[in-house]
Formats: structure tokens, C-alpha cells, sequence
């Protein structure tokens, strides 16, 4: 080979040399640069996507396999389902034995539970301060008045022909058989309108029903014998029946739509 053919071909080495380390220089910073885009994520990070249904993505969630899954999200002071106010008397649970209760007088013929009064006046008195005039007509109850009440409901039915064993049964479904009566623990309010005074379906649609119905909740009282709930509460309609149960558990009760036995077995 000729001095100028040895020549050439280190040139040309070289040149394969040069282009050699171009491209490897190129793929480390590919490399690099991937890296980078990798970490940063620039797509989706800052604007989260929208979903067909309108709904925010959620924030990544951790992987179960590498994480200590999370614990599911109490509320802060959940409520204790066996405190006083949620005593559950109803014709399956009868009212516990040597059951006392600590009464404050609301006027000359009403007595309530001590701990439900403010709230009990507060009510009475926002739903007078919006023109209305709500009567109690029933309230704490011994359990002695039960039973006359109950016996005077048999007497009804005995009178219309049926057996002691049926008309005990009828009168069972609007007069609590006595000891499973709401009205022995004290936290139970018969309330009509001072305009119509009836235990009947259409006291529902008084002015000072509407308003109890609506607002009831807010001073911690629910209506408890709601309409579609008899054959779980074992009572019929009673849309004068307000039960205290505290404001907490009265704004749950009322926005879920349960009643206190669907409520208290959650
Ligand atoms: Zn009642």
C-alpha cells in the first residue's frame, strides 16, 4: 500500500471514530433528557384531567403493595350509640329495667328529660317567632298513665266486637304497650297546632307541622314514626311524635331519611 493509501485510511478510522462518539454522545443525553422528562412529568401534573362525568381526577393513590394502606376516614367525635339520647325503646326493646330519668317541668301539665329542655325551648320558641303556635299535647309519661291509655285503647276495641287478644293487638299499633313507650324516657313530644289539634294524618299538613318537619332536626328533635318506616318502628303515622336524639345525630337521621332503629343498627 502506498504512503497515500495508509493515509486515507487513517482518515477515514478517524472519521469512523468521530462518528462513533457523536452517536454515543447522543444517546446518553437522549438517555438524560428522558430522565428528565420522566421525573418531572410536565404533561397532566399541573392540570389535572377532567373525566367524561365532570369529576377531578383523584391524586394518585399510593401502591398497596409498597405503602401502609390508609386507615378509612373516621369523623372526629363519632357519636356514641349507646349515650342517653339515643336509648332505643320501641315495642322489641322495652324501656331497661329500674330506667330513671332526671324531669324538668315545661309548664304546669309537661315534664321532659332535663337534658333535652334549652333545646326543647330553643324549638318552640323559633318556630313561635316565625307566627306559629305549636301545643304540646304529651310528653313524659309514667309508666302508670301509659297503661291507662293503653287500657282505654283496649276498652275501644273490645267495644267494637273484638276478642281482649285482638284488641289488645289494635290498640298496640298507635298506644305503645306500657314499658315500650318513647314517652317514659322523657325525650318524647306529642306537638300539634294550636289551629287544629287532631292526632290524625292531616296534622301533617298544619303550618306548625310543615315547619317541625323541616326544622326539627336543627334543635335535635326528629320526627319518629315517619310514614314509610311503620314496619320497622312497629308504629303507625304519627306526624306529631318528635323524638330528642341531639343535634348531631338528629342532622344525620334527618339528611340520610332513615329512622332511629335503621339509624342506630348502622
Ligand atoms: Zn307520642
Amino acid at each position: 500500500m502506498t504512503q497515500e493509501g495508509r493515509r486515507v485510511q487513517r482518515r477515514r478510522r478517524r472519521r469512523r471514530q468521530r462518528i462513533r462518539r457523536l452517536c454515543l454522545l447522543a444517546a446518553v443525553v437522549l438517555v438524560i433528557l428522558a430522565a428528565v422528562l420522566l421525573i418531572w412529568q410536565p404533561w397532566g401534573k399541573d392540570e389535572p384531567k377532567e373525566d367524561p362525568a365532570g369529576q377531578t381526577e383523584t391524586p394518585e393513590t399510593p401502591d398497596p403493595g409498597t405503602e401502609e394502606p390508609e386507615e378509612p376516614e373516621q369523623p372526629e367525635n363519632p357519636i356514641d350509640k349507646t349515650a342517653w339520647n339515643l336509648l332505643l325503646v320501641n315495642p322489641w326493646n322495652p324501656l331497661p329495667e329500674n330506667f330513671t330519668v332526671e324531669l324538668k317541668d315545661v309548664n304546669a301539665s309537661h315534664q321532659v328529660d332535663a337534658r333535652c329542655y334549652d333545646d326543647l325551648m330553643e324549638m318552640l320558641e323559633a318556630a313561635q317567632a316565625q307566627g306559629l303556635e305549636p301545643v304540646i299535647c304529651s310528653s313524659y309519661r309514667t309508666q302508670n298513665t301509659q297503661q291507662v291509655l293503653f287500657d282505654y285503647a283496649v276498652d275501644q276495641f273490645l267495644n267494637q266486637g273484638l276478642s281482649q287478644e285482638e284488641a289488645e293487638k289494635a290498640a298496640a299499633r298507635d298506644t305503645a304497650v306500657p314499658g315500650t313507650s318513647e314517652h317514659q324516657v322523657g325525650l318524647a313530644l306529642d306537638i300539634v297546632d294550636v289551629n287544629y289539634q287532631m292526632l290524625d294524618d292531616a296534622q301533617a299538613d298544619t303550618p306548625t307541622q310543615q315547619w317541625l318537619m323541616a326544622n326539627s332536626w336543627r334543635y335535635g328533635f326528629i320526627l319518629r314514626y315517619a310514614k314509610e318506616k311503620t314496619d320497622i318502628t312497629g308504629i303507625m303515622y304519627e306526624p306529631w311524635h318528635y323524638r330528642y336524639v341531639g343535634r348531631e345525630a338528629a342532622k344525620e337521621i334527618y339528611e340520610s331519611g332513615v329512622c332511629l332503629e335503621e339509624y342506630l343498627a348502622q
